[in-house]
């Protein structure tokens, strides 16, 4: 079985440096990962980087790792965004595009990345390109997962996290061995704060209103995969990974 990754540059930023390092891939796949919160992109993100060797790249890990921090240590802005993702609110496109700055070193690595809950607004999506086009790297693809609402709210509310590893579980579709236990490191599982009602709401509201737009701008590019996002999550795995192939395939053949 694989070590899982510590991600610690990325869960950190700054000089931290990986202590499991990905190993390089002589295709690193770059991947940015588009769905409504409950539309398991989480557990998508997961699964694809055991697949593909790419690193899990959650902006949203970055912020639950931050608070953790001592109060003394977090900065205002911090301290803000921190209120923001309590209210199930997003954080303004400046904090979040300052802590992606604090870590390109993962945007370059080797062993490719699969972005989770970044982009979220059109102009996050502007600032990755440049990003990326600076560093003369390309997007393979953007894989937005499609779920109705009723299922999203459904797999939201019954979702559990491990505060160790950050694994992602749920009490039906995805149960840990031991209720309550997390299968990869023995934490004890909860539900995040913005897994409750109000926040669902909020959150919906958001991605409604600054997220669903990058369908459209990602269409544009010819880089947006639509997949239906119903079914055990190894079935949704099987449908990506074949979705992705095709994507490839053409990309290849018109080289
Ligand atoms: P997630 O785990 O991706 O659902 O993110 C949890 C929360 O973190 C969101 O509800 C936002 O408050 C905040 N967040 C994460 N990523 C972003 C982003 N790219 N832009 C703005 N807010 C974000």
């Amino acid at each position: 079985m694989e070590t899982k990754r510590d991600r610690r540059s990325w869960l950190r930023g700054g000089t931290e440096r990986c202590l499991v390092p990905p190993k390089p891939q002589e295709k690193p796949f770059r991947l940015v990962l588009l769905g409504a919160p409950g539309s398991g992109k989480g557990t998508q993100a997961e699964l694809l980087c055991a697949r593909l060797g790419a690193c899990h790249l959650s902006t949203g890990d970055i912020f639950r790792v931050a608070k953790e921090l001592e109060t003394c240590e977090r900065t205002p802005a911090l301290t803000a965004a921190l209120d923001c993702m309590r209210r199930g609110a997003l954080v303004p496109d400046e904090t979040v595009l300052a802590m992606l700055a604090e870590r390109m070193r993962c945007l370059q690595c080797q062993g490719g990345f699969l972005l989770d809950g970044f982009p979220r607004t059109v102009a996050q999506a502007e600032a990755l390109e440049k990003l990326l086009a600076g560093q003369k790297l390309q997007l393979d693809a953007v894989l937005s997962f499609e779920l109705p609402l009723e299922q999203v709210i459904a797999r939201l509310s019954g979702r559990r996290t491990c505060p160790g590893c950050k694994a992602v579980f749920h009490i039906e579709a995805r149960p840990p061995k031991v209720e309550g236990i997390c299968d990869h490191c023995g934490g004890k599982l909860y539900q995040r704060e913005d897994d409750r009602r109000e926040a669902i709401r909020v959150r919906m509201e958001a991605y409604e209103t600054s997220t669903a737009p990058l369908a459209e701008f990602y269409q544009q590019r010819g880089l947006l995969v639509s997949i239906p996002a119903d079914g055990a999550p190894e079935t949704i795995l099987e449908r990506t990974c074949e979705a992705l192939k095709h994507v490839l395939n053409a990309d290849h053949k018109s080289e």
